[in-house]
């Protein structure tokens, strides 16, 4: 029996939330995570034997829980490419101390796959959708997937009763066009949408300043057409400041991770699908988990190195780039595609 504790950083944030990549492998290619030039056909994705079995992310994520974590994100790459992905939603799910699990996809193969998620025992998906408009998504996704598909998914994720959020990157001069018309549709069909700022993540995506519509811009327009009234936070640690339509209860969220970095109630862990753990998404090292799992140390073994790792934790790298602090934009990062987002 793992000695269960509540661990906290150097900063007191404490470990609360995993987000587990399932694969580094995705059917699109956007532009600002794994563009074509970079992730073509000579692009070494890693193999079957690196990546975590179902049973090692189980494993770990049960003792993750003994340290804190109690909500479960499945990212990648895009998820549903990994075969059979219900069955891990269904091992996770006997976790008792998992409140929750959701998944972040690009929607595309969502229809196909949403009744069997929601049965495996999946809460919540979040569907990436960063235009309504079918040439600029198809130019956006790197693969010309078509618009429909996606809504598609959404329809059948709201229709199976898993709970449906909507993210949208918005990218000045590439779809700050987009804002207006996501904001009707997605109001209409009762889906909260969050607007998230352009970031530098990774080292191929050509970022910069910008590129980023900072959020209060957003709501100003919005606001103009669709008053908008602030929504109180709901729990600590809650990345995304809200907004509701005047006289509704429909919502509206933006994830300000440039203009006003959040990194102080951060308490989010990444396991990317070789098994490293990474303390921020800017992380430029992991550390190796899958090394441990495979030659056999103990649960409390390896309870032991999570919490060294997380009780060293002192990222902060947003609110470093709200300092300007010098040569944080040459230090390498992960790529987005290989820890999730
Ligand atoms: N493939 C899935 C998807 O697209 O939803 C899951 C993985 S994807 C890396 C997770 C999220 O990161 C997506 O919502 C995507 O739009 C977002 N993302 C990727 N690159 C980004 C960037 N440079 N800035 C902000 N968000 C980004
Ligand atoms: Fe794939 Fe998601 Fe990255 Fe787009 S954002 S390339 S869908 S992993
Ligand atoms: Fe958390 Fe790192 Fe993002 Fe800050 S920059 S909010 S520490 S993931």
């Amino acid at each position: 029996m793992l000695e269960q504790m509540q661990v906290r950083d150097t900063r007191k944030r404490p470990l609360r939330d995993l987000r587990i990549s399932v694969t580094d492998k995705c059917n699109f290619r956007c532009r600002y995570c794994m563009p074509a030039e970079i992730f073509g056909p000579e692009f070494e994705f890693l193999p079957q034997h690196k990546l975590l079995s179902f049973e090692e992310i189980t494993r770990l994520t049960q003792i993750f829980t003994a340290l804190g974590v109690r909500k479960i994100r499945i990212t990648g790459g895009e998820p549903l490419v990994r075969r059979d992905l219900p069955e891990l939603i269904r091992m996770i799910r006997k976790i008792e101390d998992v409140h929750d699990i959701a998944m972040t996809t690009n929607g595309s193969l969502l229809a196909r796959h949403a009744q069997a998620l929601k049965e495996a025992g999946l809460d919540r998906v979040t569907v990436s959708l960063d235009s309504l408009d079918n040439e600029r998504f198809g130019m956006l996704n790197g693969r010309g997937y078509p618009v429909d598909a996606v809504l598609d998914g959404i329809r059948a994720a709201a229709e199976a009763g898993l709970g449906v959020k909507i993210n949208m990157v918005v990218q000045r001069g590439v779809n700050d066009q987009d804002i207006l018309p996501m904001a009707r549709y997605f109001r209409e069909q009762g889906h909260t949408l969050r607007f998230i700022e352009f970031m530098d993540v990774g080292n191929s995506n050509g970022w910069k300043l910008d590129q980023v519509v900072p959020s209060s811009e957003i709501v100003r327009m919005i606001g103009a057409e669709m008053p908008l009234v602030p929504v109180e936070a709901n729990y600590f640690g809650e990345v995304a400041s809200r907004y509701r339509y005047e006289g509704s209860d429909q919502e509206i969220g933006l994830i300000s991770s440039v203009t006003q970095a959040f990194c102080s109630t951060c308490t989010r862990a990444r396991l990317s699908a070789e098994g490293k753990m990474y303390n921020c998404l800017f992380a430029s090292a992991g550390y190796d988990l899958r090394e441990p799992l495979r030659s056999g140390r103990s649960d409390e073994e390896i309870q032991e190195q999570i919490r060294a790792i997380w009780e060293k934790r002192d990222e902060r790298y947003s609110e470093e780039r709200l300092d300007e602090t010098p040569g944080l934009q040459k230090r390498p990062k992960v790529e987005m595609s290989h820890i999730g987002g």
